[in-house]
């Protein structure tokens, strides 16, 4: 259990400034999927709950003054929050890994990452200018200036609760738009813990509101209400697919960070124990919870033989154990419920025919008997149709599938509904160059895999999602763009005839 101190317990909404209870006293259970042990119990808001935090957002922005905030302001807001997170960063880690399951030393770089997004987007904030429009005429002032889009739904999952909604709250801070956060049932401690430094930071009342509960309560009223203007969303492409129908109800905008199944392609000239080693760490960290995670080997299939053997002799190596452990190398799924799903993956793989290498199993380990750990599992010679290839599973599972000819790594490469992320190994730059430009993927790393920075974009294409976080584009989808047109010196305009 966490402590008190902890988790600062006490009522966990937070509805125009005040930190409540549910209206209906629901609460929830926080597990540790660690070991299956209750770590908190939160407030479970209702509908109720859900539309007085979107009327408080409202009122914020329609009469609460926010939007015309000094920009001044809201850089100050935004530095001290992230000055609050780096002093409270053992702490915000130590939350994450419980609520999550991921090590210790991936929730330091998940809470690393965050204060830097603050920072950055306080930077952008301070930076951003309007844009003049040269009309030829020096009568006419034309403007082109930023607003904010207003009463903004975030909606964040459980893979990466704390950075997810940080991508989504600093940027809507900066613009002067207001908000109501909606973190993971399953993982909101970290999400609640950030709120309580934004609120002690000084964040006028209504400007940002928490509320915890699962999408089914609550998600409508934050997704079918003219009250919202933006529905920023990240999660599954079904939920996705979901909140798109609700917003097109009232043309409201949408932002969807959606799934991934990214590829991984490796030539045989690449530099090979680098390549082993990054194929390794792209699919297994997080236990493959990760919505860039490079769960789809493409491997040359001169070098395939060597590479499987090599990438098994290391999957099989990796230490699996409590995130809190620090000899753990990757923690558990985040709950039984989602182990479930994975095991349903590898049924289906070793049903398909895909040679199960490595894994397909939950570890022996008695000491880990009650937490909802899963195997790093390899398929060899998979297929391109094959289920386990095409869906994300979003769990431990890399498929490998071979190829012969560039023309045929690129057509694997881009064989994706989705288009989120993709890495190729080479030591021909020529070609690198060539394959980041034509896979259809957010992001591409050569000769690298898994980095992110806040000052570049992220985003997918295809069934990926809509629109980008990160860098200017994670501003501007908070921002609506006016055109002022100013005639300094109004005369008759001379169309109509005036008799
Ligand atoms: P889900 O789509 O199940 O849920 C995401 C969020 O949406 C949760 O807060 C969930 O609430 C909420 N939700 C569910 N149904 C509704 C609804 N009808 N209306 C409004 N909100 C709803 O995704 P997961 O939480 O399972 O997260 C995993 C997914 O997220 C993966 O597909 C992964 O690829 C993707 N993801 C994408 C990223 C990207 O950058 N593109 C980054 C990280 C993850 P609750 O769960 O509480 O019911």
């Amino acid at each position: 259990m966490l402590s008190d101190d902890e988790l600062c317990c006490g009522p966990s909404l937070y509805i125009d400034g005040k930190w409540t209870n549910a209206l209906g006293g629901g609460t929830r259970d926080i597990v540790n999927p660690a070991d299956g042990t209750v770590i908190a119990t939160v407030d479970e808001a209702d509908r109720a709950d859900a539309v007085a935090a979107v009327a408080a957002a409202r009122a914020a922005f329609d009469t609460g003054g926010w939007p015309a905030t000094p920009v001044s302001e809201r850089v100050g807001l935004l530095l001290r929050i992230a000055d609050s997170l780096a002093a409270e960063r053992d702490r915000l880690a130590r939350i994450e890994t419980l609520d999550t399951g991921k090590t210790l030393r991936e929730s330091y770089i998940d809470v690393d990452d965050v204060i830097a997004v603050f920072r950055y987007y306080a930077h952008l904030a301070a930076t951003g200018a309007d844009r003049l429009v040269d009309i030829g005429d020096p009568a006419i002032v034309s403007r082109v200036v930023r607003e904010p889009v207003g009463v903004c739904a975030l909606i964040a999952p459980w893979n990466y609760p704390l950075l997810q909604m940080s991508w989504k709250i600093a940027p809507a801070l900066a613009a002067g738009c207001t908000m109501v956060a909606k973190p993971s049932e399953v993982t909101p401690l970290s999400t609640i813990a950030l709120v309580r430094l934004i609120d002690r930071a000084g964040v006028p009342p209504g400007v940002v509101n928490l509320i915890q509960s699962s999408g089914a309560r609550v998600g409508s009223a934050l997704t079918d209400t003219p009250d919202v203007d933006l529905i920023s969303f990240t999660g599954g492409a079904a939920t996705g697919e979901i909140i798109a129908g609700k917003a097109a109800r009232h043309i409201t905008r949408v932002a969807l960070e959606l799934g991934g199944k990214n590829p991984h392609i490796v030539f045989p000239d690449a530099d090979f124990d680098s390549a082993v080693d990054a194929v390794l760490t792209g699919a297994f960290l997080h236990s493959g919870q990760v919505c860039s995670a490079g769960t789809r080997l493409i491997v040359h299939e001169s070098i395939a033989d060597e590479f499987v053997a090599a990438l098994a002799g290391r999957a099989r190596a990796i230490r699996v154990g409590p995130g809190l452990d620090p000899a753990s190398e990757t923690g558990p799924l985040v709950s039984e419920a989602h182990r479930a799903k994975v095991e349903a993956y590898v049924a289906l793989g070793i049903a398909g025919g895909a040679r199960l290498v490595t894994g397909g199993a939950r570890p022996d380990d008695p000491a880990l008997r009650d937490g909802s750990f899963y195997l790093p599992t390899i398929f060899d010679h998979c297929h391109r149709l094959m289920r386990i290839v095409q869906e994300e599973t979003f769990g431990p599972i890399l498929t490998v599938e071979r190829f012969t000819t560039d023309d045929e790594a690129l057509m694997l490469g881009n064989d994706t509904a989705y288009g989120l992320a993709a890495g190729v190994r080479t030591a021909d730059l020529a070609r690198g160059e060539r394959f980041t430009r034509a896979l259809r993927h957010g992001t591409v790393w050569l000769n690298d895999f898994g980095y992110y920075t806040p000052a570049a974009e992220w985003g997918g294409f295809g069934r990926s999602g809509i629109g980008r976080e990160l860098g200017p584009s994670g501003l501007a989808e908070y921002q609506e763009t006016k055109h002022i047109w100013h005639n300094t010196a109004p005369a008759v305009g001379g169309w109509f005839t005036d008799n």
